[in-house]
């Protein structure tokens, strides 16, 4: 029997806890806004050092689902579940017991994967409630389409900045040479960039050094290497005061959630000159594709990738926005969402 609690939060719908002695399982789920939607949002298996960190994680993961939802044009809402643990615990028990978490939101909270859960898993989880996306035969892995949608936003960045959207001659420095991470080396590789490329699993930087005829140095060089385009496509948190000052990009545009420690490292990006895509914009288009699931006559990938050309478009509007309001990128991405969430929420447009 799953023992599931409540953790009052505020500013948040609904967040709670679920343990399972049985199967091992210690998760939270934090649903944030369903203003425009259920809540969508993948899910993250985790080795946190305890709860509280788990917990400061899936807080600013599931608001920033709000705010990719909002920004990317989805009726969707914001939420995320964390995994407290390592890959080796997966067990059909384990999915099974996360499957009763998720079905106990009754359809506010919408789930989907995320590093470290792989679509195998979801469909384990699809047994014990319908609350479930990216099964297999539909949607899938979106992880291709997630890279897809970087690059769009990477070529918009590079239009913002150099006036071309251009990827031939560019250097891309790519933190993370994981399923995002090495689908966008590609892309950029195929188009004519350089790529740069490290990961904490050496082979895996190597191989993708291989297939993009790029180059490999150390992750604790991959923020201070010389390049037009730094792109976190490891975890979060990597714009911190600590590598703000090691940067030696022109831009930022990567998969990675909450690249911003802080919020006023976006402030402090633009003191610096370099133009940041806020991460949650750019990295959208799995969200998107998954959410084709959900669209009259089910998952359509044409449908899917032509809804994905939106990002280049809300980059362009939200480097506007930034430009005109005298703010960083971050926060102009931030007002795009809210002022469409306090629309719907207000009746002046529908979802
Ligand atoms: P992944 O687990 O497949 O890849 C992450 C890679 O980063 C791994 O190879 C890992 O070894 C490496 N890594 C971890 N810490 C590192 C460090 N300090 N330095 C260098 N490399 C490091 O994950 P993914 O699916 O490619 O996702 C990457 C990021 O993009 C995550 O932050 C994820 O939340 C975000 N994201 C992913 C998707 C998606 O569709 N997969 C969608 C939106 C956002």
């Amino acid at each position: 029997m799953v023992d599931i609690t409540d953790i009052p939060v505020e500013g948040y719908e609904r967040v709670r806890r679920a343990i399972d002695p049985k199967s091992g399982l210690h998760a939270i789920i934090s649903v944030h806004n369903t203003v425009l939607g259920p809540a969508l949002g993948g899910m993250r298996l985790w080795p946190y050092a305890s709860e509280q960190e788990a917990l400061t994680d899936v807080l600013r993961l599931s608001s920033g689902m709000t705010y990719k939802a909002a920004c990317a044009g989805l009726n969707l809402g914001g939420g995320k579940s964390v995994i407290i643990g390592d890959p080796s615990m997966k067990s059909e028990a384990f999915f099974e017991a996360m499957g009763d978490f998720v079905e106990s939101f009754g359809g506010q909270y919408i789930t989907a994967e995320d590093v470290n859960t792989k679509v195998e898993d979801m469909d384990i989880i699809n047994r014990r409630t319908k609350h479930v996306t990216g099964l297999a035969g539909k949607s899938g892995n979106p992880s291709p389409k997630t890279a897809w949608g970087v690059f769009l936003g990477l070529k918009a960045t590079l239009e913002d900045v150099y006036g071309s959207d251009s990827v031939e001659g560019k250097t891309v420095a790519i933190e993370g040479a994981g399923s995002v991470g090495k689908v966008y080396a590609e892309l950029i590789a195929k188009e004519g960039g350089k790529v740069i490329v490290a990961d904490i699993k050496q082979e895996a930087a190597e191989d993708l050094a291989k297939i993009t005829g790029g180059q490999v140095v150390h992750p604790d060089a991959i923020r201070s290497v010389e390049c037009d385009v730094y792109a976190p496509c490891a975890l979060g948190g990597s714009i911190n005061d600590e590598t703000l000052p090691l940067l030696n990009c022109k831009a930022i545009c990567g998969a990675a959630n909450n690249q911003l420690l802080d919020a006023r490292h976006g402030e402090l990006l633009r003191d610096r000159g370099i133009r940041y895509a806020p991460d949650y914009v750019v990295n959208a288009a799995g969200l998107i594709n998954v959410y084709d699931e959900m669209q009259p006559g089910g998952y359509k990938e044409d449908r899917a990738m032509a809804n994905m050309e939106l990002i280049r478009e809300n980059m362009r509007k939200i480097f506007a926005i930034a430009d005109e309001e005298g703010i960083p990128t971050a926060t102009a991405a931030d007002r795009f969402a809210e002022r469409r969430i306090e629309a719907v929420r207000s009746g002046v447009e529908s979802a």
